[in-house]
């Protein structure tokens, strides 16, 4: 999109960028007039995923381990020190060690709530530092439905997916005063790599489930995304939109 799009002249974050949700958040924001920050925890990842989004406004690459406390702090400061702002931040970087609670390992438990919970948390509070101070943001972050239902082998994710709500509502709570908006966007099952790791019919059996009839794909979220990120939901904070064809209403 050239000259138009929801917006225009902010400067938007992405985490976990480099495929998947999160690169089709960075493509929607970028086409609808985002200079956008590209990251992921592979640099050259990111790299690419940056160099695919085409010509427009400009865009920026970082490596960025979500788990790192200093990592996300110099994203955030990269963006402003880049593009003088930042405006949006979306928190999508994910993993999942699924098993069951008899084979789990305390491992994957930590790594699990590492990346999604006390990543989106490092990433919420380091943009609220900008944006604060500035008047005005949002934030967006990427649970799943697994934290509104509790998914079989996943109690370390619906765990972690859950508490990205909880944190999503205290910081939504904190900052709306201070003109910041934080909002969750809870994915159904997505075509990606994190579930094209999964048997093909568990995946067929997951897809029969959704009124929908069909798995969504990455833009599908995106859109969401899109719409909380711009003034289309200016009077939206706290909530968290359902992106799953129809699964768990
Ligand atoms: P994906 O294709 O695997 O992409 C996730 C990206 O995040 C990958 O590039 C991954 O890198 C990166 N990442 C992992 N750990 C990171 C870290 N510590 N720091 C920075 N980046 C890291 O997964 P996706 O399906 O697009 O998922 C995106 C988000 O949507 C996740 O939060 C996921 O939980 C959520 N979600 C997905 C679905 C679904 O059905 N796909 C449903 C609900 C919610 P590596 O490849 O190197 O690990």
């Amino acid at each position: 999109m050239t000259g138009g799009g929801l917006v225009v002249g902010r400067t938007a974050l992405v985490t976990g960028a480099g495929q998947g949700i999160g690169l089709a958040i960075a493509r929607i924001l970028h086409e609808h007039g985002a200079r956008v920050v590209v990251t992921d925890q592979d640099a050259a990842l990111a790299a690419t995923a940056a160099e695919r989004l085409g010509g427009g406004e400009p865009v920026s690459s970082l490596g960025c381990d979500v788990t790192g406390e200093e990592a996300v702090t110099a994203a955030v400061n990269h963006a402003v020190e880049r593009f003088g702002t930042l405006d949006i931040l979306v928190n999508n970087a994910g993993i999942t060690r699924d098993a069951t609670l008899r084979r789990m390992t305390l491992a994957d438990f930590e790594a699990v709530v590492d990346v999604h919970l006390k990543g989106t948390w490092l990433g919420v509070r380091a943009a609220a530092e900008v944006m604060r101070a500035a008047g005005s943001g949002s934030i967006i972050n990427i649970s799943s439905l697994s934290g509104k239902s509790g998914n079989f082998g996943q109690t370390n994710y619906s765990a972690a997916k859950a508490g990205i709500i909880g944190l999503t509502k205290a910081a939504a709570k904190e900052l709306a005063p201070r003109g910041v908006r934080v909002n969750a966007v809870q994915p159904g099952l997505i075509r990606t790599a994190m579930t094209e790791a999964m048997p093909p019919d568990v995946f067929a059996a997951r897809e029969a489930d959704i009124p929908m009839k069909r798995a969504g794909e990455p833009h599908e979220v995106a859109g969401a995304v899109l719409f909380l990120a711009s003034d289309l939901s200016s009077y939206m904070t706290g909530a968290v939109l359902e992106v799953g064809g129809g699964r768990l209403m």
